[in-house]
């Protein structure tokens, strides 16, 4: 994981998250919303723990947050040809 927040998305309809509450603001997602991801640590891994504890890498438990929820920035997505097709 890094500091840097990428937004994913636009989350297409047939995402497994849509309807779940985003942990930040409570609202379902949707279709086309944009998100990211925030670790939260090692979690329950031993072995995870351990890196951790040592300052190495590690997998991080992650919860996926609304782009706009992380950041406070608005993603701009721009209007592509195909959206009229
Ligand atoms: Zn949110």
């Amino acid at each position: 994981m890094t500091d840097t927040k990428d937004p994913f998305g636009p989350k297409p309809a047939d995402h497994p998250s849509v309807g779940n509450p985003c942990p930040a603001c409570h609202k379902p997602f949707e279709a086309g919303d944009y998100t990211t991801l925030i670790a939260l640590g090692p979690g329950s891994d031993p072995d995870a723990q351990q890196r951790a504890r040592e300052g190495r890498p590690y997998t991080a438990v992650a919860v996926e947050v609304h782009f706009t929820c992380a950041t406070g920035e608005r993603v701009v997505r721009l209007r592509l040809p195909e959206d009229d097709a």
